[in-house]
């Protein structure tokens, strides 16, 4: 099977499993995650599938159209002028649980660093 059929973010993207799309081009699509962790947490996907960013390193035009539309979200959630966190889990260290590359995109309350 392709990943269109297995992958639940490609699921999103072709509208079989619904979500709340809160803005798109023509590359990527960004939707509310199921299990918010800040006051706005949204996922920002490219339409075609990836398993991760590393699968993405030699196509730079698609991750930026990626991460020009999580700084579009961050304004248009209106978290762009107090601040706001971007993260992309990679692989089992980095604690990616879904294989489609997604960028979070969180914000409405401050944020720790080191990460956990
Ligand atoms: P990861 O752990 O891979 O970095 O993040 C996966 C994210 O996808 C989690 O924050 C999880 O809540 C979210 N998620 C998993 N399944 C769904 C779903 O079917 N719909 C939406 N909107 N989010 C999902
Ligand atoms: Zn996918």
């Amino acid at each position: 099977m392709t990943p269109s059929n297995t992958c639940i973010f490609c699921r999103i993207v072709d509208g079989s499993i619904p979500a709340t799309i809160v803005a798109e081009n023509s590359h990527a699509v960004a939707f509310r995650d199921l299990h918010p962790q800040a006051p706005v947490h949204v996922l920002v996907i490219p339409r075609r599938h990836l398993d991760s960013l590393d699968a993405g390193r030699d196509e730079p035009e698609l991750l930026g159209a990626v991460l020009a539309l999580a700084a579009e979200v961050a304004r248009k959630e209106q978290i762009a002028d107090t601040g706001y966190r971007v993260v992309t889990n990679i692989g089992a260290d980095g604690g990616q649980t879904v294989g489609h590359l997604h960028l979070h995109v969180l914000g409405g309350r401050s944020f720790a660093w080191p990460p956990g």
